[in-house]
């Protein structure tokens, strides 16, 4: 989970956000089921903006939603807690189904799971290899972790692979001499910790430790190659200094 920035809203929900909270609020009234009601938030051009300001991945676990792993929108604040958010863009992220599953109706207001778009999700978990654990005395590190299920098989075994494929790339760098090939190579690795990136809380950690011995000669060859999104982990690398600060536009499916 990395920290995410909420996308402008887009204009069919600013128009009708108000008709369409009364039409569900009327229904709920009415005494209608979620299922009979029309779901406006699944609007294509919403649904679109959601996936595209997430990178296309799960606000949550990160994993890249594709046709193998359906996603869904989101409502952070679940609707069974406040139906006046139903279309509330500040409400809505993009999902994977195994997310949105494990999460449901999970809302407790003095505990609740972190939420990328309000806060670093980094001040409450640590990602160590494939591994996320909570901050020690963090509790909303913890439930967030344990509610979401953030180290269920799947994802310990996505992340694995991912890491696993830099190794050799990382070990490679350190024996590059000095020039634009391994300019170009700390340039590679450091987009693999890019926000758009899958698992980039994981793969920003790993890197972060693993590089933190490169040679800060590379830092004159390959710093100025790099875009201000991936300058930080390779200037506190060469700085023996803590990690990557990696911020992203954001979010997809009906959780909760
Ligand atoms: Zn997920």
């Amino acid at each position: 989970m990395i920290r995410l920035q909420k996308a402008q809203e887009p204009a069919v929900l600013t128009s009708n956000a108000e008709t369409w909270k009364q039409e569900y609020l009327g229904a709920i009234a009415a005494g209608k089921k979620r299922s009979e009601i029309p779901a406006r938030y699944r609007h294509a051009t919403v649904k679109s903006a959601i996936a595209v300001e997430a990178f296309g991945k799960c606000i949550y676990c990160e994993s890249k939603i594709s046709h193998a792993l359906f996603g869904d929108i989101e409502h952070i604040v679940p609707v069974s807690i406040d139906p006046s958010l139903v279309v509330d863009w500040t409400n809505l992220g993009y999902v994977c189904q195994l997310c949105n599953n494990h999460k449901r109706d999970y809302w407790d207001v003095n505990l609740p799971i972190i939420n990328p778009f309000g806060e670093d999700p980094k001040d409450h978990l640590r990602f160590y290899g494939p591994w996320v654990t909570h901050k020690a005395a963090s509790d909303r590190g913890q439930i967030t972790v344990r509610v979401l299920g953030l180290n269920r098989t799947y994802l310990l075994e996505r992340r694995k692979e991912r890491l696993d494929r830099l190794t050799p790339l990382v070990d490679q760098v350190f024996s590059m001499p000095e020039g634009p090939a391994k300019a170009a190579m700390m340039k590679f690795l450091m987009e693999e910790a890019s926000a758009s990136a899958e698992y980039a809380a994981t793969v920003s950690s790993y890197l972060e430790h693993q590089l933190v011995d490169v040679p800060v000669a590379d830092e004159t060859t390959a710093i100025r190659e790099l875009d201000g999104s991936v300058q930080a982990p390779l200037q506190r690398s060469a700085e023996s200094a803590p990690g990557p600060e990696i911020s992203a536009n954001t979010s997809n499916t009906d959780a909760e």
